[in-house]
């Protein structure tokens, strides 16, 4: 965030129209490659939070939006989705401008966004309960799945339509309402989103977002009584904050947190294919993803040699305008973003790692907040720059020795995210899927992610599951329905059955 001033300004989307925030208040957001003021975002607070909860409230209450049938609901999501892709190009790029990844990398995420709104169109009217074989014959017992009210999303900047969408989808497909509250570095996409949603048909009070920043404006969010479930995706320390919030009032809440993801790399690997997959897991959006593979582990046979190619790749990376389809890594997000790359990889040279490559800023002529890419060696799991998550371009790279070792130091982690595996022996990539302790497993392929394959975070990774099929149930209630089909008179009950 910064002092400076813009002609634009964005406002709060609050039932269906734009709100000013109830201070008159704006603070600016920047390009991280330029450092240019790019607008104004409405700097919210408790009240402006109160309106958009209350309007969420009455839309959940409204006869326009009961009314609608799940399949219309899905067809509103499928109308949205359309919406999404005829406005791909300028949402591509207002993200990248937002927060510096790729041009081509927004393209691409905003390519298949779409999917993730007809995949929950399709399931919008798919969501049903069952029949329970009765306690005795005349009793017929049956579930239904309801949904749950007014939902909280709040959400990074990391990639914040694809992580807001996938919210937004299940949520709505199962007849909630919204209050996002985005990040306060990228709200401009999340605002045109509401708007489009609008467009596409959902009610007003349906989709609202108050814009602002974590203090201000997520606090009052996740902490208000009218909400019947939170779901919010960031770091852990915040999640841990929010998850106490929940638990005092008894509501649901689904966490997608930080990681420190393993990227293992066997001795019958494929080595090429693996050095381009610990590419991508660790330089790929700059380290900024909590899937990022940050933690390597080469068996010691091929450690040189994929040492040498990762060194090799991640010293000819690119390194520019986000823009430019040349580039390959873009800035960091922010100044603090900035600082804490650096400063983890100070901490992790006077914990005593090595310096192998990178470890500074490009010189390459550009103000933003840009980092090379970096290798550290000689680091171990006792090494801070090795358990906690640094969100940047650092790798560290370890050897192991046997299956063994290497399953119990990859599993010597708070976290839980994800895990690569690179290996062409069949049985080891069965063992290592069921024996490594996180979320996601990708063989011979890192960074995979469909809206169909569900995604669950372990230990401090998360809380709940975000995509396919089984995250209808975080935005839905069970209710079971007992019936007595039995008229005739109903008996004492003080009388004992025999
Ligand atoms: P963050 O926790 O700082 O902020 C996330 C969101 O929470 C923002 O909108 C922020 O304004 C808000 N917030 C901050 N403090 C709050 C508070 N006290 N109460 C309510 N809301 C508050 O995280 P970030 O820096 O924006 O995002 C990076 C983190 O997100 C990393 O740890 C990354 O691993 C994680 N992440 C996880 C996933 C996943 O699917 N597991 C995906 C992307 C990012």
């Amino acid at each position: 965030m910064s002092d400076q001033q813009s002609s634009i300004r964005l406002d709060h989307f609050i039932n269906g129209e734009h709100a000013r925030p109830s201070t008159g208040e704006y603070f600016a957001s920047t390009n991280p490659a330029t450092l240019e003021v790019l607008y104004e975002t409405a700097r919210g607070n408790d009240e402006d939070v109160d309106k958009a909860v209350s309007a969420a409230s009455s839309a959940f209450a409204s006869h326009a939006w009961r009314s609608l049938t799940p399949t219309r609901r899905g067809h509103l999501l499928r109308r949205l989705g359309d919406l999404i892709g005829e406005n791909a190009e300028e949402l591509a790029m207002s993200e990248s401008l937002d927060n510096g990844k790729l041009l081509r990398e927004m393209r691409g995420q905003l390519a298949s966004l779409p999917e993730y709104l007809y995949y929950y169109a399709g399931l919008a009217d798919k969501v049903q309960g069952s029949q329970i074989p009765g306690m005795t014959q005349e009793i017929l017992n049956y579930t239904a799945r309801e949904p749950l009210g007014v939902v909280g999303a709040i959400t990074p900047w990391n990639s914040p339509l694809t992580l807001t969408v996938s919210k937004l989808a299940p949520a709505l497909a199962g007849g909630n309402t919204l209050v996002i509250k985005p990040s306060e570095y990228t709200s401009r996409t999340i605002l045109r989103l509401a708007e489009l949603a609008f467009e596409a048909g959902f009610p007003a009070g349906v989709v609202n977002v108050v814009t602002g920043t974590g203090v201000e404006a997520g606090a009052p969010l996740a902490a208000h009584k009218d909400l019947a479930k939170i779901s919010f995706t960031g770091s852990t320390r915040t999640g841990s904050t929010i998850a106490s919030q929940a638990a005092e009032r008894f509501i649901g809440c689904t966490l997608e947190l930080g990681g420190k993801s393993p990227n293992i790399v066997f001795d019958d690997a494929n080595v090429a294919n693996a050095a381009m997959g610990v590419i991508a897991g660790i330089y790929a959006a700059g380290g900024q993803t909590c899937i990022a593979g940050s933690r390597v582990f080469a068996h010691k046979s091929v450690y040189d040699e994929l040492l040498e190619r990762v060194t090799e790749r991640a010293q000819s990376i690119r390194i520019g305008d986000p823009l430019d389809a040349e580039t390959e890594l873009g800035p960091l997000a922010f100044e603090e973003q900035l600082n804490k790359v650096a400063s983890y990889v100070t901490l992790g040279v006077s914990e005593g790692a090595t310096l192998h490559t990178g470890g500074g800023r490009p010189e390459i002529g550009l103000p933003g907040y840009y980092y090379s890419p970096t290798v550290l060696t000689g680091a171990n799991n006792s090494m801070r720059v090795v358990r906690e998550e640094i969100f940047g371009p650092v790798a560290a790279i370890m050897p192991f020795e046997t299956e063994d070792e290497l399953v119990a130091l990859a599993n010597d982690t708070n976290y839980g995210l994800a895990a690569g595996v690179w290996t062409n022996n069949l049985a080891r990539a069965h063992r290592l899927a069921r024996r490594l302790d996180a979320g996601t497993i990708w063989v011979n392929t890192y960074r995979a992610m469909s809206p169909m394959s569900p995604r669950q975070g372990f230990k401090s990774s998360g809380v709940g599951i975000e995509h396919g099929i089984e995250s209808m149930n975080e935005y839905t209630r069970l209710k079971s329905v007992w019936i007595n089909t039995d008229e005739g008179p109903v008996a004492d009950p003080f009388v004992m059955r025999g």
